[in-house]
């Protein structure tokens, strides 16, 4: 291991008040450990499981596992057959949020969850989890660097999606012609990365200023345009795979403060991982946790009034006319 870098160091100044955590944070970037994976079943788990498992966390959906030590679940047959999905739990830790948008009392006066869209969506992680814990009538996925679209495609096929539909739109294309459609925008945004580095991974130039401001902006850009698509009544969950306060709580503070209707709200399931650095809720998962690389999540409620009609279905076949919906994964009835 060597020397952490100054801008590593600055950072974790910024993070943490207690040197112990500003210590173990530093260690848990400089000195890799592994993490176990997490699998998001998506067809019933066979029994027994051909798997040895870590126990559950209290914000573990049911329909995950979190597999203990080092198992290799990628090269199993279950696999390719599409029982399940990998990721790393910090992933699983910032879909938690999805857990009180089904558990909000004024749900019953709220739009109906029809519509997840996530805007930035491949390989698919994110809209896994959101098909999994919200069961929406309509997913859509939408990537905007084509080429990461097909493993995009393969993961919804291999899983199963059976009514998701795929595009590849820059989010203005959305905010512009497409206002106020989804019931729930995902935005998992492109960040700095500094929790690749806790995998062993590489993010060159993550902790340099630039890096961050460039990616902060970009943020702004794409939420700016997420809070345009969300009907009102509707939710943005934000997420990032890094931990600098400028892509993270600031990115947030600067959308509610453009976007007043919007109101970060509580996810009681991850009270514990409140951040600090915030005084709205946000929750972040630290890589010395053990438990995954580490993540941030919000979950921003758009306060507007539900109108009296729902927005006007996506018309598919209309968008395939204009060259902007390219895959679905099932023909129409
Ligand atoms: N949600 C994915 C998952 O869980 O598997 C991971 C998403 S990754 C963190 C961020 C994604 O944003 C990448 O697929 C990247 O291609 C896409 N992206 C990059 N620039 C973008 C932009 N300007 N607008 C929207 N998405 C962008």
């Amino acid at each position: 291991m060597g020397q952490p870098s100054n801008l590593l160091l600055k950072l974790s100044r910024q993070l943490f008040t207690e040197k112990r955590d500003r210590d173990a944070f530093v260690e848990a970037l400089s000195a890799p450990q592994p993490f176990p994976t997490a699998l998001v079943w998506l067809q019933p788990r066979p029994e027994p499981l051909p798997f040895a498992i870590a126990p559950p966390l209290p914000w573990q959906p049911a329909w995950v596992d979190r597999l203990s030590g080092d198992q290799r679940p990628g090269q199993h047959p279950l696999h390719q057959a599409g029982a399940y999905y990998c990721l790393d739990t910090a992933s699983v830790f910032s879909a938690s949020v999805f857990s009180a948008i089904k558990d909000r009392p004024e749900r019953a006066s709220s739009p109906p969850l029809t519509s997840v869209l996530d805007f930035c969506a491949a390989p698919g992680g994110k809209s896994l989890l959101a098909w999994k814990a919200l069961a929406p009538d309509h997913l859509w996925c939408n990537e905007v660097i084509r080429k990461r679209v097909k493993i995009l495609i393969a993961n919804l096929k291999r899983c199963g999606l059976t009514e998701a539909l795929v595009f590849n739109l820059d989010p203005q294309i959305w905010a512009e012609r497409l206002p106020r459609t989804a019931a729930v925008v995902v935005v998992d945004a492109p960040c700095s990365g500094q929790s690749l580095l806790a995998k062993g991974d590489r993010a060159l130039g993550c902790f340099h200023p630039v890096t961050i401001k460039k990616n902060a902006s970009r943020q702004k850009r794409i939420l700016a345009s997420a809070a345009q698509t969300v009907v009102e009544g509707g939710y943005l969950a934000y997420m990032t795979c890094t931990f600098s306060p400028e892509e993270n709580e600031q990115v947030v503070a600067w959308l509610l403060k453009k976007f007043p209707q919007f109101e970060a709200i509580a996810v009681p399931i991850l009270a514990n991982y409140a951040s600090a650095l915030a005084a709205f809720p946000c929750y972040r998962l630290w890589p010395q946790s053990g438990l995954g690389a580490g993540s941030f999540t919000a979950l921003l409620h758009n306060r507007a009034d539900a109108p009296k009609s729902l927005p006007t279905p996506i018309d598919f076949d209309f968008l395939t006319a204009q060259g902007m919906a390219i895959y679905r994964s099932t023909p129409p009835l």
